[in-house]
C-alpha cells in the first residue's frame, strides 16, 4: 500500500488549513482540547496485511465508526495499512495532520509483525519503555489461564514513553498517547480482536471521548421504506430537510428496502430524539404511506405488530420464495401470535395437493399468473382458517419458457373473502428478486392493515 500523497502546502506550515487540525488549543492531562462548538475530527486506522490481502473484513472500521459517530465525534477517515513499520508511521503522520483522534485498531500482539508499539513511539518521537505494573499483568493473566508465557510476551509490556496504559482484558495490554505535531493528535491503540476492542473501548477509550467531543453527541434515526425508488423519496425528502445545520440527511438502498437516515446532534440522546421526532413525523407524512416504521421497526415486526393489535392471523402460500416469508415473519420473537403457518407448493402438483388449486386453473393459466396467485391466497387463508392469506408465484430467474425473469404475482386475501392481487417484473438477481417479491407482499398487507 501506497500512502497518499498530501495536497501541495497551501500554508506557511507546510499543511492544507482545510484538513488540518488546526483548531485545537491544547492539551490537559493527556487529552486534546478544541474550541468550544467544533466538531472533533477522528480516524479508524486499522492495521494487517490480511486487510489488505482481501483475507478478513474490517468490521472493527465499521464498529468504531458506529460508537463515535454516537458520540458526535465524526470520522473523516479509515485508513488499513499491512504489517510494515515505515508505511504504518507514514500513515500516522498523515492523519496526524488531519484530525483531533486516531484509533488504531491491531498490531498488539506479541509476535514480531505486531508493530503498533513501535509505530506509535516513531510517530510520537519517543522510545519504548518497559512497563513493570504491565509484565506483572501478563504474568498474572497467564499464570491464571495455567498456561506457560513465552518472553517473547514481555514485549508486549513495552509501550511508547508518557503513555497511558490500558490493562489487557485479552493478553495484549492497550495504550492512548498525544502525538505533539503538527498539533496534538490523540492516538488510541487497541488490540485487533473484536470482542477486546470492544471490551477496552467501553472500560477506558469513553471517558477519553467525553474530554475530546465534550457532552454533544448524535443519534440516527432511520425511516424504512418500502416500494418507492431512492431519487423518488429524495425529491420528497431533501425540501423538507432544507439545510437544517444540525441534521444530516443520508440514503440507504438496501434493495428491498430504502433507508432515509437522519442525523441529529444535540447535547445529550434524549434531545437529539426530540429534536428529530418532528421531522420524523413530517417526512412520514410526505411520504404517504411508503414508510414501514422508524429505527428498530422493520416491515416483519410491524406487519406482526399490527396483525395482533388487530387479533388477525396469517397464513402464507408461497411458490417462488419457497417458505422464505414465513421463514422471516418467524425470527420475530412472538410471531405465533399472528402467523398461523404456511405452505411451500413449487410444484403444480404440490398446489394441487395441498392447497387444492384446479390443475385445469393452472392449465389455463399458467403457475405464474394473477389467477392462479389469487387462488393460492383464497385457499391458503382458508386452509389455514386464518384472517388473512398472502400468497406469491414468481420466475426469480433464469428466464423460463414462459416468462422472462422477475416475472412475480403477489396476492393478499382479506378476512371477507375479496382477494387483492398484484403482478409486474421485479429487477435484480435470483436472491434480489426472492427478496423483494417477499417484501413487496408483506408490504402489501401492511398497507391494507394500516389504511383497508
Ligand atoms: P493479539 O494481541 O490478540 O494478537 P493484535 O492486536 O495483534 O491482537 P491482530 O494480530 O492484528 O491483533 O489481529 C488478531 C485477530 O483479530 C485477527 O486474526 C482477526 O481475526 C481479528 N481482527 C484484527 N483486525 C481486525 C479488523 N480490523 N476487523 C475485524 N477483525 C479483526
Ligand atoms: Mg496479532
Amino acid at each position: 500500500m501506497t500512502i497518499p500523497h498530501e495536497p501541495p502546502p497551501t500554508s506557511s506550515s507546510g499543511v492544507d488549513p482545510v484538513l488540518a487540525a488546526t483548531d485545537v488549543v491544547g492539551e490537559v492531562d493527556g487529552v486534546v482540547i478544541r474550541p468550544a462548538g467544533e466538531v472533533p475530527r477522528a480516524a479508524v486506522l486499522s492495521v494487517g496485511t490480511e486487510l489488505l490481502l482481501g483475507d478478513l473484513t474490517d468490521t472493527n472500521a465499521t464498529w468504531l465508526s458506529q460508537r463515535l459517530k454516537e458520540r458526535g465525534i465524526e470520522v473523516v477517515h479509515h485508513l488499513a495499512v499491512g504489517d510494515d513499520l515505515d508505511r504504518f508511521v507514514a500513515a500516522l503522520q498523515w492523519l496526524a495532520e488531519r484530525v483531533h483522534l486516531v484509533v488504531v485498531g491491531g498490531g498488539l500482539g506479541p509476535t514480531a509483525d505486531d508493530l503498533t508499539r513501535e509505530a506509535v513511539a516513531a510517530a510520537a518521537g519517543v522510545e519504548l519503555e518497559r512497563r513493570e505494573d504491565l509484565e506483572e499483568g501478563l504474568i498474572q493473566r497467564f499464570a491464571q489461564m495455567g498456561r506457560r508465557m513465552a518472553p517473547q510476551n514481555l514485549k508486549q509490556a513495552r509501550i511508547p514513553a508518557g503513555a497511558t496504559a490500558f490493562p489487557a482484558v485479552g493478553t495484549a495490554p492497550a495504550f492512548a498517547i498525544t502525538l505533539p505535531r503538527p498539533s496534538p493528535t490523540r492516538v488510541v491503540a487497541l488490540p485487533g480482536v473484536p470482542w477486546e476492542l470492544h471490551e477496552l473501548w467501553d472500560r477506558h477509550v469513553v471517558d477519553e471521548l467525553t474530554a475530546l467531543a465534550g457532552r454533544r453527541v448524535t443519534v440516527t434515526r432511520v425511516l424504512h421504506v418500502a416500494g418507492r425508488g431512492e431519487s423518488d423519496i429524495a425529491e420528497v425528502v431533501e425540501p423538507l430537510v432544507g439545510d437544517r445545520p444540525d441534521v444530516v440527511l443520508a440514503f440507504l438502498a438496501k434493495g428491498h428496502e430504502v433507508q432515509v437516515r437522519l442525523t441529529v446532534s444535540a447535547d445529550d440522546p434524549g434531545a437529539a430524539r426530540a429534536a428529530s421526532q418532528p421531522l420524523v413525523e413530517e417526512v412520514t407524512a410526505a411520504l404517504d404511506g411508503a414508510v414501514v416504521g422508524v429505527d428498530d421497526e422493520e416491515l416483519e415486526s410491524v406487519v406482526l405488530r399490527l396483525l395482533s393489535e388487530r387479533g388477525a392471523t396469517l397464513a402464507t402460500a408461497e411458490s417462488a420464495t419457497g417458505g422464505d416469508i414465513a421463514g422471516r415473519l418467524a425470527r420475530i420473537p412472538g410471531a405465533s401470535r399472528a402467523l398461523q403457518g404456511g405452505a411451500v407448493v413449487y410444484t403444480d402438483e404440490a398446489k394441487r395437493a395441498v392447497l387444492g388449486i384446479p390443475a385445469a386453473l393452472i392449465e389455463e393459466y399458467g403457475p405464474v399468473s394473477a389467477e392462479v396467485t389469487e387462488a393460492l391466497a383464497a385457499a391458503v387463508r382458508h386452509r389455514f382458517a386464518a384472517t388473512y392469506g398472502v400468497a406469491v408465484t414468481g420466475v426469480a430467474g433464469p428466464d423460463d419458457a414462459e416468462l422472462p425473469a422477475g416475472s412475480c404475482f403477489w396476492a393478499v386475501a382479506h378476512p371477507d373473502g375479496e382477494v387483492e392481487v398484484h403482478g409486474r417484473r421485479i429487477p435484480g438477481d435470483r436472491r434480489q428478486v426472492l427478496l423483494r417479491l417477499g417484501t413487496t407482499a408483506l408490504d402489501l398487507l401492511r398497507r391494507r392493515l394500516v389504511q383497508p
